[in-house]
């Protein structure tokens, strides 16, 4: 059979009838061209050439002689009709992308079996290595898990209840707003708690947790939050937390030290020192934030004759922030055996993208993100 390959035409009319015709005689020839497509790399490319080309492209050409040629009345119609042809045009070309790929793996094309010799070896897929931002997070988690600490998980898209509120965040707090928050468009009339957002933090799995689990608990919460940060060496508008809570009766600012510094010690090494220096955040109180003797030049301040840069020389590396979980907090989770009045917690909360980056002497932090494989082999 001789396939005639199909030609964008020009519309004679734009009633429904006429475009009905012409839409289904384009995507009657885009079936056809699609059994095709993926029999091998070439004929794949040259059918993801043909309809989505930039130039002189099927779609290019739907665009020009339909949609641009359209009368004004028209236009409306036509532009939809032609957003759905793009659809359907890239979801096949997405598809036989996918099938190739499946086919040039397989030791045959789907279909042919008369020669499979089952003695040859399979053939063995790379299996690839943990992300050095995952390895991180694991072994983090892995050291709070041998104290006794369960992994806690919550939703990426918060409300602003989780978020902010519950966290003792007052209404015209500054985190809320669009320059550092990533907020779900379109919800100007929702009251302001049930807003949706990316979380900034992972600390909104503790009120998730505490109003399910009852008191004493012990959770460590690793996962991926989002702030408004334009991506740079230091910054992503994606990153990763690990947040740990821990509540009980009496629990006092000597168990958060002592846990947190036993934990460092596990994680980069017995030698580390711990210093713990006041801060503030909204829903600890007192707050702290830890430092770690520098493991990259013990304490020194320099490496070899000339200064360290990832301690700034001082000697100490700022790893977390952490403090006694605010009564105001305990407030909001009170009816579920948490009065203030009689437990008490600390949290903490750590990045684990810094922490590789130290780690693993990693200078960029979009290397971590940019998917480049000759970068990630260096971990593996
Ligand atoms: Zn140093």
């Amino acid at each position: 059979m001789v396939i005639v390959a199909y030609i964008v035409p020009k519309l004679a009319d734009y009633s429904a009838a006429a475009l009905d015709a012409a839409v289904s005689q384009l995507l009657a020839a885009l079936k056809e061209e699609v059994d095709h497509a993926w029999s091998s790399g070439t004929a794949w490319k040259a059918f993801r050439d043909r309809w989505i080309g930039r130039k002189g492209g099927l779609l290019t050409q739907v665009n020009d002689l339909w949609l641009k040629a359209a009368p004004k009345d028209a236009k409306r119609e036509v532009g939809r009709r032609v957003n759905e042809i793009r659809m359907e045009v890239e979801h096949a070309v997405g598809k036989t992308e996918g099938l190739y790929l499946e086919s040039e793996t397989a030791t045959q094309a789907p279909g042919s079996i008369e020669s499979v010799d089952i003695t040859l070896p399979g053939i063995r897929r790379a299996i690839g290595a943990e992300h050095p931002v995952m390895r991180t997070s694991r072994e983090m988690v892995a050291v709070f898990q041998k104290l006794g600490y369960s992994v806690a998980d919550g939703p990426v898209i918060e409300t602003d209840y989780y978020n902010f509120e519950a966290l003792n965040f007052p209404p015209n707090h500054p985190a809320r707003d669009t320059q550092d928050t990533l907020f779900i468009a379109g919800q100007q009339a929702k009251p302001l708690r049930e807003r949706l957002l990316l979380r900034t933090h992972t600390s909104p799995v503790q009120i998730r947790t505490m109003e399910n689990m009852r008191p004493p608990i012990r959770i460590v919460i690793p996962g991926t939050v989002h702030r408004n940060d334009p991506p740079d060496a230091s910054h992503s508008p994606m990153f990763h937390q690990i947040e740990g809570l821990a509540v009980d009766t009496n629990i006092t600012f000597g168990d958060l030290k002592g846990t947190l510094d036993h934990a460092m010690k596990e994680f980069f090494g017995s030698s580390v020192k711990t210093s713990f220096r006041p801060s503030f955040f909204p829903f600890t109180e007192p707050s702290a934030e830890m430092f770690v003797s520098c493991f990259i030049c013990g304490g020194s301040g320099r490496r070899g004759s000339g200064p360290c840069r990832p301690c700034k020389q001082t000697g100490w590396i700022e790893i977390l922030g952490c403090g006694m979980v605010d009564p105001n907090v305990f407030e909001f989770v009170k009816d579920n055996g948490y009065d203030p009045k009689k437990v008490s917690g600390f949290a903490f909360g750590m990045g684990a993208d810094r922490i590789a980056l130290l780690k693993y002497g990693v200078e960029d932090l979009q290397l971590f993100f940019q998917g480049d494989v000759r970068f990630l082999q260096q971990f593996s």
